[in-house]
C-alpha cells in the first residue's frame, strides 16, 4: 500500500485522484504527489528500511507507487565515496561523490523510469515512451524490455552515438527527430494527448519525478542519518535537483533525522545551455529560453520544466549555480577520472567543474560536507575525451624498446 492522497497542484493547490495527467487543468500549474507524512511516520524507521532490499523500493513508503513485481531491473543503491584526492585537488574538506554511474543503464535515469514503469504496470499501459536527451531514452528502452512492454523513445537525431546504440540494442522503437530536445518534448507533449502510453517523462511525470527524490535517500543513510552540509547537482530540467532537496525535508518531516536539515543546494549547467544558471547570476526572476550548444547533451534543455523551482532551491538554501565551458567540462571529467577513478560522462564533467568553479568563489567551502552527484558513465560520452586520452607511447615488444622509451627506474 502507498501513503499517497492526491496529485496536487504546485502552484494553486487543488487536488486530482491519481491518474496518468500531469498539468492542473485551472491554472496549468505542474501536478505533484501527494503524501500522508503522518501515516508514513508511523510506518518506517532507520531500521525498516536497513531491512528492505538493497534498491530504491528500501524506501517504499516515500515513493507513489508499490514495489512491482520481480521482473524489473534492480535500481539503486549506489556507491557513496569518500573523495579525499579530489578534495584536496580542489581544496575542499569532506568530500563525497554519489556514483550513479553504477544504475542498470549507468545513469541516475534508471531511478525515475523505475518509477514511473511501476506505475504504468499499475495503470495497466502497454507502451513505456519518453523525450529524451539520451540517458532517459536507454532506461526506458532497458526497463521496458525487461518488464516485457513495447517501447516508444523519442531523442534529438545528433545524440551521441553511443547513447543510440545503446537504447536501440534492447528492441524497441527509437524515433530521431530533426530538432533539439525542446522540439522531441513538444511533440512527445502532443503525442501524450493523442496515444495511451505512458510517457515517463510528460503524462507520468509527477510520478516519475518521485524517482530522484532516492538519491537524497540513499546520501543520508550512506552518511549514517546525517546530511550534507552543500550538493552539487547537474541541471538539465531542473528536476533532479528540486526533487533532492524536497528528498532532505521529507526524511526530516517522517521522522529519519535527528536534526532539521540545512543542505545548500547548487546547480551546474553548461554555459552552451545555462539558463537557470544566467537568471541566478543575473539576479534576474525570468528565465530566458536558449538554443543548446554544448557537448553536455545530456542536460541540454534550452526551456527546462522546472527551471523557475531549481532558482527557487539555490536561492531558498544559499545555494549557487555555475556555468562551464565545453573545455573545462572535459578537464572536469578527466580531473575526477585522474583523482578517484571514477569515469562520468559530460554532464558528470559539467557537475565537478562546477564543483571547482563554486569552490574558487567561495561558495562552497572547505568547512562544509560536499556530495556532488556523478549522474552518468563516460563510457556513453566516450568522444568528447577521446582527443584527450590515449596510449602513452608504442613500442615493439623488446626490452630494449621499453627501456629506450622508459629510461629512468620508477617505482
Ligand atoms: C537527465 C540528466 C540530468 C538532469 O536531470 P533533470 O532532472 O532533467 O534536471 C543530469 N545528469 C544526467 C546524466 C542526466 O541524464
Ligand atoms: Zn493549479
Amino acid at each position: 500500500m502507498t501513503y499517497v492522497q492526491s496529485l496536487r497542484c504546485r502552484e494553486c493547490e487543488r487536488t486530482y485522484d491519481i491518474a496518468p495527467i500531469y498539468t492542473c487543468e485551472w491554472c496549468f500549474g505542474p501536478l505533484e504527489v501527494a503524501y500522508d507524512y503522518e501515516a508514513i511516520a508511523a510506518n518506517i524507521s532507520r531500521e525498516s528500511i536497513a531491512a528492505g532490499p538493497e534498491t530504491i523500493w528500501r524506501y517504499a513508503p516515500l515513493l507513489p507507487v508499490d514495489p512491482p513485481g520481480a521482473s524489473t531491473l534492480p535500481v539503486g543503491f549506489t556507491p557513496l565515496l569518500r573523495a579525499d584526492r579530489l578534495a584536496a585537488e580542489l581544496g575542499l574538506g569532506e568530500l563525497w561523490i554519489k556514483d550513479d554511474t553504477r544504475n542498470p543503464t549507468n545513469a541516475f535515469k534508471d531511478r525515475v523510469v523505475a518509477v514511473a514503469l511501476a506505475k504504468a504496470l499499475e495503470f495497466g499501459m502497454k507502451t513505456l515512451a519518453c523525450a529524451s536527451t539520451g540517458n532517459l531514452a536507454n532506461a526506458v528502452a532497458a526497463h521496458a524490455a525487461r518488464a516485457g512492454l513495447h517501447s516508444v523513445v523519442f531523442i534529438p537525431a545528433d545524440l551521441e552515438a553511443a547513447k543510440i546504440v545503446t537504447t536501440a540494442v534492447y528492441g524497441g522503437t527509437v524515433v530521431a527527430i530533426d530538432g533539439n530536445y525542446d522540439d522531441v518534448n513538444r511533440l512527445c507533449v502532443e503525442l501524450a494527448s493523442e496515444r495511451p502510453w505512458a510517457f515517463a517523462n510528460v503524462n507520468m511525470r509527477p510520478f516519475y519525478a518521485e524517482g530522484s527524490k532516492t538519491l537524497a535517500f540513499e546520501t543520508a543513510e550512506q552518511l549514517g542519518w546525517e546530511t550534507p552540509d552543500h550538493v552539487v547537482v547537474p541541471v538539465g530540467s531542473g528536476s533532479l535537483l528540486t526533487k533532492i532537496r524536497k528528498g532532505f525535508d521529507e526524511l526530516h518531516k517522517v521522522g529519519l533525522l535527528d536534526a532539521p536539515p540545512a543542505v545548500r543546494v547548487s546547480g551546474a549547467q553548461a554555459t552552451g545551455c545555462s539558463p537557470v544558471a544566467s537568471a541566478f547570476n543575473e539576479g534576474s526572476d525570468t528565465i530566458t529560453p536558449v538554443r543548446p550548444s554544448t557537448i553536455a547533451k545530456s542536460i541540454a534543455i534550452g526551456n527546462p520544466a522546472d527551471g523557475y523551482y531549481t532558482l527557487d532551491a539555490v536561492r531558498e538554501t544559499g545555494g549557487g549555480c555555475a556555468a562551464v565551458t565545453d573545455d573545462e567540462i572535459v578537464e572536469g571529467m578527466r580531473l575526477l577520472a585522474r583523482t578517484e577513478g571514477i569515469f562520468g560522462e559530460t554532464a558528470a564533467g559539467v557537475t565537478i567543474a562546477s564543483l571547482k568553479k563554486l569552490t574558487q568563489e567561495g561558495v562552497v567551502r572547505p568547512d562544509e560536507r560536499v556530495v556532488a552527484y556523478v549522474t552518468g558513465h563516460g563510457l556513453k560520452t566516450l568522444d568528447s575525451v577521446a582527443p584527450h586520452a590515449g596510449v602513452s607511447v608504442t613500442i615493439k615488444p623488446t626490452l630494449e624498446a621499453f627501456h629506450e622509451a622508459f629510461p629512468g627506474e620508477d617505482e
